[in-house]
């Protein structure tokens, strides 16, 4: 068959992945490795309820407990600017979804995930199992003191807003490491930034404006 129209059920989804794909690059997530990442990783499992049907659109959607998935052009550049490794261990902070950390677990060997949200945790676990994403480790707590058992890391990745750079996370960097996280004011523009660790300090870059929700001390009551 040919024609708009006419798509079945296995064309229109096709339709929609190269919309999707094509929306990334458009907005600069070149990098080929993440693209595979984010095609083969469905933004639809992460997504529940009425916005189910929006999880392809570049935007960010609510999720339980007051929180966002973000826009997945901002999932792909952050990925990007990470540059992840094979035999990385990541750490994420902010699980929430567990979209992002999927996506990590395509390209690097370990996934740890922080959210500060037990829901949250126990929801995006099953969803790991679920899609048999056997890499990825969520853990409840607050993210801003990194995991120290499980440090140092390869590479971090802040997915909530600090007014800087937590010092734990900063600590916990691997020399070589990159970090990438929006830090600034929850409720006024962001800036992302990638911290890198050398032999002599760190070196920071601005990538772009974003806007995140914000980092909270603490555990989440739900
Ligand atoms: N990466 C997520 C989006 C995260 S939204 C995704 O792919 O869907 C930001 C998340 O950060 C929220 O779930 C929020 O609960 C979490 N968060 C905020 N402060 C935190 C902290 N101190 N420690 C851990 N998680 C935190």
């Amino acid at each position: 068959m040919t024609g708009g129209a006419d798509f079945d059920e296995d064309g229109s989804a096709a339709e929609r992945k190269m919309r999707f794909l094509y929306a990334l690059r458009s907005r600069g997530v070149t990098d080929s490795r993440v693209l595979s990442a984010m095609e083969v990783i469905d933004r639809g499992h992460f997504v529940r309820g009425l916005f189910a049907e929006r999880a392809y659109e570049d935007m960010p959607l609510p999720i339980a407990c007051g929180q966002t998935i973000s826009q997945p052009s901002i999932v792909g550049i952050m990925t990007q600017a990470l540059a992840v490794q094979p035999r990385d261990k990541v750490l994420e902070v902010g699980t929430g979804s567990g979209y992002q950390a999927a996506i990590l677990s395509q390209l690097a060997r370990r996934v740890y995930t922080v959210d500060r949200h037990r829901r949250l945790v126990r929801e995006a676990d099953a969803l790991f199992r679920a899609l048999d994403l056997t890499n990825i480790t969520a853990i409840t707590g607050d993210g801003s003191f990194g995991l120290p058992d499980q440090a140092p890391f390869d590479r971090i990745i802040v997915t909530a807003a600090a007014e800087d750079p937590p010092g734990p996370l900063l600590a916990q960097l691997k020399t070589g490491g990159i970090m990438v996280l929006p830090v600034g004011q929850s409720d006024t523009v962001q800036s992302l930034i990638k911290v890198t660790r050398t032999e002599r300090g760190f070196d920071y870059d601005e990538l772009r404006p974003v806007r995140f929700v914000p980092l909270v001390e603490g555990i989440g009551t739900e």
